[in-house]
């Protein structure tokens, strides 16, 4: 095939060396062997070997997008963070994932759904990660690699095992409102634009006073809550693996941004210690009734990523990238990801993770970090330590150092949460199946339920998985039970 003049010139990667043929390696002879000099065929294979980034342990089959931000409410009482300042309008990422599927698994499988926000503010980049879900499976992040690994293949035969599920699950009472909510219809949403996101943990809001709030994140769907029966999530599961990804990529391309009202619940800082339950506790959701929700603003996504690899897959979200305005609360949950995500992310995408086009900040960056693997952006400063007298950047403690977080004392333990007189694990999944669902709404949570550990589950753990159930609700539990 000849070269069309016309057409733009092939070149290898990067350094620009016009390619002689895309079609043949360089032989000796149209019969002969392949040379070792044939360095564009050479670059091509080493590079198609090198193409993956190793996939996230969990949340490793996602979509997303870039959008806007916008404050439509004054709520400026309870944070100074520039994000949420009356008017403002904030350039931002989402990324939406299932949990415990790998990159090429079906988007329709029964999974809480990740939901992975970065906002790039005036003071850097502010990300929440959070979930479809207000509440988590386990509240200490000890737990966290066995509650996944429950999750995910067994060592022995490669599978997924609804038996390691539930025997981690009805060994793990603390689990029963997320499985509760995983069970019902939110455990497969429609679309990603059919569900809410939570911010889930708790978190300290601060003030221009340096007054402290305890906040709540909640992103309300303008396109309303919508779900898909097992039935139907599994045909589609079969139809269209890449279903959920496809109907955000088209909405967007087809001139429907999908967009999200964010809401808060403020607790003012002194009802914490006499709340009564732990508010830190990341499986308990604060009722609306004793913390009304708050309007903030509108977040609306409207730009496809033009490469998938560059802005979603490299993308990289860390509750630890917290501004000014806003810091951690006491939940250990929220403690252990302050780590963990950030270390994800340098094992994963390198260590220069933060200069790649989704994560670097729009606003002002003027650090000493330097070198590593891949670094291309240049140092800000020829002498790279401080405190130094050669004019290198230097922290502003008058302008930036917030008030005291929260106090903290006592004996160094290994030891749960300290009791409160409603700190149960069973009121409130049952609350949620006796009074918020409807009729139609446990009949699904049943047969969902019923059909879950219908495939695999061993008598043992089958029985203690329907005393699981009998203690969220006896009715509910009694009717799955009937199903064996
Ligand atoms: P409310 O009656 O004020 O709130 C119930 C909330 O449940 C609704 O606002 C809605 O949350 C959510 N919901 C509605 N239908 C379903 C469903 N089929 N499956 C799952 N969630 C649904 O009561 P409370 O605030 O006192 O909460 C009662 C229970 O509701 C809780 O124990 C919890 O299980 C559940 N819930 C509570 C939330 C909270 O933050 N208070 C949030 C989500 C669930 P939304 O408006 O966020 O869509």
């Amino acid at each position: 095939m000849t070269q069309d003049a016309q057409q733009t010139p092939y070149t290898t990667n990067n350094v620009g060396i016009p390619v002689e043929s895309d079609e043949h390696s360089l032989t000796v002879g149209s019969d002969g062997p392949i040379l070792l000099q044939d360095h564009y065929l050479i670059e091509k294979m080493a590079q198609f070997n090198r193409e993956r980034v190793p996939e996230r342990v969990v949340h490793a089959k996602g979509a997303g997008a870039y959008g806007v931000f916008q404050v439509t409410n004054d709520v400026s009482a309870f944070t100074k963070a520039d994000v949420f300042q009356p008017g403002r309008r904030t350039e931002m990422l989402a990324r939406f994932s299932t949990v415990a599927g790998e990159q090429g698994s079906p988007d329709t499988w029964r999974d809480p759904r990740g939901f992975a926000l970065k906002f790039y503010t005036e003071h850097g980049n502010y990300d929440l990660v959070g979930n479809n879900t207000p509440v988590f499976f386990v509240r200490d992040p000890s737990k966290f690699q066995d509650f996944i690994r429950s999750q995910k293949r067994r060592p022995d035969n490669g599978l997924r095992d609804h038996d390691m599920q539930w025997d981690f699950w009805t060994l793990s009472p603390e689990s029963a409102h997320q499985v509760t909510l995983l069970m019902g219809d939110r455990g497969i949403p429609k679309s990603y634009r059919h569900m809410n996101g939570y911010g889930s943990h708790t978190y300290l809001w601060v003030n221009g006073a340096g007054e402290k709030f305890w906040v709540k994140y909640h992103f309300h769907t303008d396109q309303g809550i919508d779900f898909l029966t097992q039935a139907d999530a599994d045909r589609i599961a079969g139809e269209d693996p890449d279903y959920h990804r496809r109907d955000l990529t088209d909405a967007i391309a087809g001139g429907e941004p999908p967009s999200w009202t964010l809401f808060v619940q403020v607790m003012p800082f002194e009802d914490a210690p006499g709340y009564r339950f732990n508010p830190f506790d990341l499986t308990k959701v604060w009722p609306h009734a004793d913390y009304p929700l708050i309007e903030v603003g509108r977040m609306t996504l409207d730009k496809n990523p033009d490469d998938y690899f560059v802005h979603i897959e490299q993308a990289a979200f860390e509750p630890s990238n917290l501004v000014p305005g806003i810091g951690p609360s006491p939940d250990k949950m929220l403690l252990g990801r302050l780590f963990s995500y950030p270390d994800a992310h340098r094992y994963r995408v390198g260590a220069n993770y933060t200069q790649l086009p989704p994560n670097r900040a729009r606003s002002l960056v003027s650090s000493y970090a330097k070198d590593g693997a891949m670094r291309f952006q240049a140092s800000n400063a020829a002498r790279p330590y401080a405190p130094n007298s050669y004019g290198g950047p230097a922290a502003d403690t008058a302008r930036f150092g917030e008030p005291a977080g929260w106090a903290s004392a006592g004996e160094m333990v290994r030891e749960a949460y300290a009791l409160r007189s409603e700190d149960d694990d069973w009121g409130q999944p049952g609350t949620l199946v006796r009074e918020v669902m409807d009729d139609a709404a446990r009949e699904r949570l049943v047969s969902n339920v019923a059909g879950h550990l219908a495939d695999g589950v061993s008598k043992p753990v089958l029985e203690r998985a329907l005393q699981y159930w009998r203690s969220i609700d006896q009715g509910v539990g009694d009717k799955i039970a009937a199903h064996f």
